[in-house]
């Protein structure tokens, strides 16, 4: 199945190495680092799948060495056990393979390998946050899921693992400097991840194209990203129940899978490229309910996305109209996106409200205190009060 030759290179900034097999590279641009003592970092899970022990053979070379304690939503006490792996080893680089989870875990690692004190003394905004002025080592990542594109950005997002508080930490060198995006490395990710982190990516494309501020750049990118997840994501999913349910696909089916993930991995990179230019209030809505009722961060913006975009309709119709005429040409009203998410939610899987996701109506308040602290609704295109944002959540509970 894969072929050299169906490799592309890009770069923006990340070089990206994209294309079926593209994991081949791995030792080469290691070496192209200048890496000598890489430490791979990646979760529980991603290390028991078959072809992980393979990635790590083709390092042989290299003295190399595995930290797979990543699991769930970071925390700093995984950021802790990593960095003590990356001393004990002596390592020069890191090597993230897996979800948004290790990704971030492995920058926070890289960030404090030469900096002193603890994590959250580097706290994206903080007034008395300490500098960042030591080198960072270099990080190579490979995403096994579109939803975060966090191998494409410049933060990293860790939990305090007794309040689940969770803090930003931005440095333009926590960069990845090089991706291998192998959509074989996606083949077999469940339905329900691929469901939720496809949510994560297209709310980024949304948000980031809904944000408030002058950045066609990041615009454009948001739009063709957009027009992907409406080719892709659904087939990703229903390929995925296929697979679960026992089917074994044709030869063409598969080649169309492979398309459909590749498709959505680079969405989810654009959706994070895009969002430097801002988020909005689904991500505050979600970001309280991962921090509230530990809610996947995927999920949570996939249950909040339409009741946000009810909410942003009147502000931004024009856009909206675009966001339309993207996902369906021909699309008459800035509404009928609103519509063309509610089918695609249905479509994946994704549960029609809170309550269905198990969540009372009781934890409200607690998810409005929450909300309202949070740094992305700020960008958001109409402004969110604390009714607003009681609102939203009554309009999650039962739409
Ligand atoms: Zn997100």
């Amino acid at each position: 199945m894969s072929t050299a030759s169906a490799i592309h290179t890009y770069q923006f900034p990340t070089m990206i190495h994209f294309g079926a097999g593209a994991r081949s590279r791995l030792l080469a641009q290691v070496k192209a680092l200048g890496l000598q003592r890489p430490l791979v970092v990646s979760d529980r899970d991603i290390a028991q799948l078959p072809w992980f022990p393979t990635l790590i053979d083709s390092l042989a070379d290299l003295p190399v060495t595995t930290f797979s304690g990543v699991w769930g939503n970071p925390v700093v006490s995984q950021v802790e056990a990593g960095l003590a792996a990356f001393k004990d080893h002596e390592a020069d680089g890191i090597v993230a393979v897996g979800g948004g989870a290790p990704m971030d875990v492995a920058k926070a690692i890289a960030l404090m390998a030469h900096h002193p004190g603890h994590l959250f003394d580097y706290e994206d905004g903080r007034p008395d946050a300490r500098p960042v002025d030591q080198p960072i080592p270099p990080i190579l990542a490979i995403p096994t899921t579109a939803g975060t594109g966090s191998e494409v950005g410049r933060s990293t997002v860790i939990s305090d693992d007794a309040t689940h508080a969770k803090k930003i930490m931005f440095d333009p060198q926590l960069l990845p400097q090089v991706v291998l995006a192998d959509p074989e490395l996606l083949l077999g990710l469940p339905a329900k991840i691929t469901a939720a982190t496809g949510m994560d990516a297209l709310t980024h494309l949304i948000e980031a194209f809904l944000a408030k501020g002058f950045h066609p750049i990041c615009d454009g990118i948001a739009l063709e990203g957009l027009h992907l997840v409406a080719i892709h994501l659904k087939d990703c999913v229903t390929f995925a129940q296929r697979l679960a349910a026992g089917e074994s696909l044709s030869e063409a089916e598969q080649a169309a899978h492979l398309t459909a993930r590749g498709g959505m991995l680079n969405a989810s990179m654009m959706g994070a490229i895009a969002f430097q230019k801002g988020l909005g209030v689904t991500h505050s809505c979600a970001h309280a309910l991962s921090t509230v009722c530990d809610t996947h961060h995927g999920l949570a913006n996939a249950m909040m996305l339409p009741a946000a975009m009810r909410f942003n309709l009147p502000a931004e119709p024009a856009k909206f109209l675009r966001m339309a005429q993207t996902v369906q040409p021909g699309a008459t009203s800035g509404k009928a996106f609103i519509e063309w998410i509610l089918a695609l939610r249905q479509a994946i899987g994704i549960p029609d409200t809170l309550t269905d996701l198990g969540i009372s109506t009781k934890a409200t308040d607690q998810l409005v205190g929450v909300a309202m602290q949070d740094g992305c609704h700020p960008m958001n295109p109409r402004p969110v009060t604390e009714a607003d944002f009681h609102a939203l959540y009554q309009d999650a509970f039962a739409a």
